[in-house]
């Protein structure tokens, strides 16, 4: 076996898992307590409030040991039955999975599809709406991590309710809440997701995701099998006593106490308004040297995640290897029929200005390395 290495500090600019402050990767060296016991109890209620100030809903907000694709799934699983008839809004790699595990649990899903690089046009979406009724429920990426681009989940969402106003808006948030504006119960979503190792400042291993009281009706009624999932026992043991009806855990919770303790103490508009400027930053300096961002309409283009195509005749992964091996910078490829052909940059939870500079400066420098001219 090779020796254990000590991992070195990196720049890491993937669109999740994410850079972890200090404080709070020190939170998680905490000694472990009984998951039964009052002081996680105590982490859990002050969690809960504060996530669901973040959701900007009055719905409890359950949380579970799980990646995004577990919240994704967890979603389906607890509104929906077997045959139902769900829309499906794709606009890249995210909302495939979702289909997809729609499509495994034996949904009949119809695709509403745009090309990668594109949001979901919300006249194209009414059109076909209209065309598919009736169904159970939408579901949509609010922020599509492969391609960089941000759906107006306020318009669709809207849409959807004027046109069948019973059907379930299904939000994933994975890589979009807390760091861009998603607001669940003024836009009236119904299902909205979001994972740990993105905007929220702590490693990967926590989904969290809350239903509206649309959604805990259909929730009632809905007859596709689950156990892990469920959310009445997930509901039902943080009403009665701030716990999981399984083993949490517990050093995430440390960490994503304190996270919420800073990002409360920056403030969730500030926040916003860090990310807003680091997409114009990232898309600015991208633009200058002259390379092509992926999202084809500027005013949808991801304040969280930056796609940007790869020049004429530049290797992704030659890139991405020179950066990672000379500086530690770390970028993502893209994904799917974009591997190799597409780079992206994380922007979101916890970075500085000058991470983003080091990181662009890197970028323009590696990239006349192997021979871009501009
Ligand atoms: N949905 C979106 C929008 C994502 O960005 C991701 C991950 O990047 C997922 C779902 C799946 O999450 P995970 O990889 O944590 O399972």
């Amino acid at each position: 076996v090779e020796p254990r290495a000590t991992i070195p500090p990196q720049n890491l600019r993937v669109p999740g898992p994410t850079p972890v402050p200090q404080e709070v990767l020190d939170a998680q060296a905490a000694p472990m307590i009984n998951h039964r016991g009052p002081e996680f109890s105590a982490i859990m209620k002050r969690v809960t409030p504060r996530l669901q100030y973040f959701f900007q809903t009055a719905s409890p907000v359950l949380t579970y040991p799980a990646s995004g694709t577990g919240a994704q799934e967890c979603a389906v699983v607890n509104v929906f039955s077997p045959g139902d008839h769900v829309v499906s809004i794709i606009i890249g790699n995210f909302g495939t999975r979702l289909a997809k595990i729609a499509e495994a649990y034996g949904l009949n899903v119809s695709r509403i599809e745009f090309a990668w690089g594109e949001a979901a046009d919300p006249a194209v979406v009414e059109a076909r709406l209209k065309e598919l009724a009736p169904y159970k429920g939408v579901l949509m990426t609010h922020n599509e991590t492969s391609t960089g681009v941000t759906n107006d989940i306020q318009t669709l969402a809207a849409l959807v309710r004027k046109l069948s106003p019973d059907a379930l808006v299904v939000v994933d948030a994975v890589s979009s809440l807390s760091s861009l504006p998603l607001e669940m119960d003024p836009w009236d979503l119904d299902v909205v997701f979001t994972g740990s190792q993105k905007g929220w400042m702590i490693p990967p291993g926590i989904m969290m995701i809350a239903a509206s009281e649309r959604a805990w009706q259909a929730h009632k009624t809905s007859k596709l099998p689950r156990f892990y999932w469920d959310w009445s026992s997930t509901r039902k043991q943080l009403e009665t006593s701030w716990q999981h009806p399984t083993t949490p855990p517990v050093s995430l919770f440390y960490a994503l106490d304190v996270a919420l303790e800073m990002m409360l103490a920056e403030g969730r508009e500030a926040i916003f308004a860090r990310h807003k400027k680091a997409g114009e930053y990232v898309r600015g300096r991208v633009q200058a040297l002259g390379l092509q961002l992926l999202a084809t309409d500027a005013r949808y283009a991801s304040n969280t995640v930056t796609a940007i195509k790869a020049p004429e005749g530049i290797e992704t992964k030659a890139l991405l290897k020179k950066l990672r091996e000379s500086e530690h910078i770390v970028l993502a490829d893209g994904q799917d029929h974009m591997k190799g052909k597409m780079f992206r940059i994380g922007h979101l939870g916890y970075f500085t200005d000058s991470d983003l500079e080091q990181t662009l400066d890197a970028v323009e420098r590696h990239l006349k390395e192997l021979g871009y001219q501009g």
